[in-house]
């Protein structure tokens, strides 16, 4: 213990981490080095979807590990194709190209939209959120993440009034999530689809937190009535194990050529085992669990967002309630410094969530 606590400053500080160590999970339960249960409502940042250390992309995984980790994308592998094809019946119809994070995910879609349009400009919105890469960080419409990084890639636009001849994309996250959990109204997105139809451009929807179930739907798109030409997935898709994903449309053009885009660990076998297991068990009855855990937290806290990805704001500064959540037991996240976010596994139980509000409400 003592041990572990010197070797910290082993770490850049890139992160201001709470002082707990998580050594085991299962469910909706972490349990820290000392011992100590908490109830999860963070997920990992909506990632650990169907909970810690769930079968089925357990099972699939460890199958996996025993059989062939990578030979690269040089290759073919059954992980990567039967995930292909899930996605692409998920979608209705949709090309694949993975890779290993979300970031990978929107510099995949950046790249494809300009290999596809012939154009270089992409407008995407303020407050959002894409991703710290060069790419992503560049249509990513928070100045002060950006300002000590530029020069950044060119061609980045932020509001809807810059679409025009030269726009290749229109970039957005249906639910605003890094941002502060702000829902697009569904007539921006509408009006993005007509924007993007009547100017040959492309619309790519930032599903990295909003997809694979969090939303009440396995994309948030079906939810909200407008369907992009391509998608971003990543967060959720392999329960934890790294992964990401760019989804075309068939209908929309496929740009990329052999050569023009690759990621040596991109489509890892173990990795699209997991994500396999974690498409199958994101059905109706889960879905529906996401809907009803949603409207039990807006009955008792002043939530906004989508299905399970929430949040409401406080008086006192957001890293002080999810320190005395923390104390009581209860892990929550952070969208700004005044909001507390709530993005717990898609398989909360009705139980669960009682006992997350009572702690909330007390705390509060
Ligand atoms: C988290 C997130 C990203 C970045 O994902 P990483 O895996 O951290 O690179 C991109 N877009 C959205 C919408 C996200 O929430």
């Amino acid at each position: 213990m003592t041990e572990l606590v010197l070797n910290r400053h082993k770490l850049l500080a890139t992160y201001a981490r709470q002082d707990v160590t998580f050594v085991d999970g299962d469910g909706a339960w972490l349990v820290d080095a000392g011992g100590k249960r908490y109830l999860d409502l963070f997920a990992g940042i909506a990632v650990v979807g169907l909970g810690h250390c769930h079968p089925a992309p357990l099972a699939a995984a460890h199958e996996q590990l025993d059989r062939l980790w990578h030979v690269s994308n040089l290759y073919w592998t059954e992980p990567m194709q039967a995930l292909a094809a899930k996605l692409s019946d998920r979608f209705g119809g949709a090309g694949a190209f993975f890779c290993n994070s979300g970031a990978e995910s929107v510099e995949a879609a950046l790249k494809w939209a300009r290999k596809a349009t012939g154009r270089t400009e992409v407008v995407a919105l303020e407050g959002s959120f894409h991703g710290r890469t060069f790419g992503a960080l560049s249509v990513t419409g928070q100045p002060a993440k950006r300002a000590a990084f530029e020069p950044l890639v060119p061609g980045a636009r932020f509001g809807l009034e810059h679409v025009g001849p030269e726009t290749a994309a229109i970039l957005l996250e249906p639910v605003q999530g890094e941002g502060g959990v702000r829902p697009l109204p569904a007539e921006l997105l509408a009006q993005a689809r007509a924007l993007a139809d009547e100017h040959g451009a492309l619309l790519v929807f930032d599903e990295v937190q909003t997809g694979v179930g969090r939303s009440g739907a396995f994309f948030a798109w079906q939810r909200l009535g407008v369907r992009p030409d391509a998608v971003t997935l990543a967060k959720g898709l392999a329960n934890g194990l790294p992964i990401g994903a760019l989804l075309v449309a068939d209908a929309a053009p496929a740009g990329f050529v052999p050569g023009d885009h690759a990621s040596t660990f991109g489509g890892n076998p173990v990795a699209c085992a997991a994500a396999c297991a974690v498409v199958d068990a994101v059905d109706d009855e889960l879905l529906a669990n996401v809907r009803a855990r949603s409207e039990q937290f807006a009955a008792a806290l002043p939530v906004r967002g989508l299905g399970l990805l929430l949040a409401y704001d406080t008086a006192a500064p957001a890293a002080d309630v999810a320190a005395a959540a923390l104390a009581h037991g209860l892990v929550v996240g952070t969208a700004g410094e005044h909001t507390v976010r709530l993005t717990p596994p898609l398989t909360l139980t009705a139980d669960e969530a009682a006992h997350a509000i009572d702690i909330l409400l007390e705390i509060s």
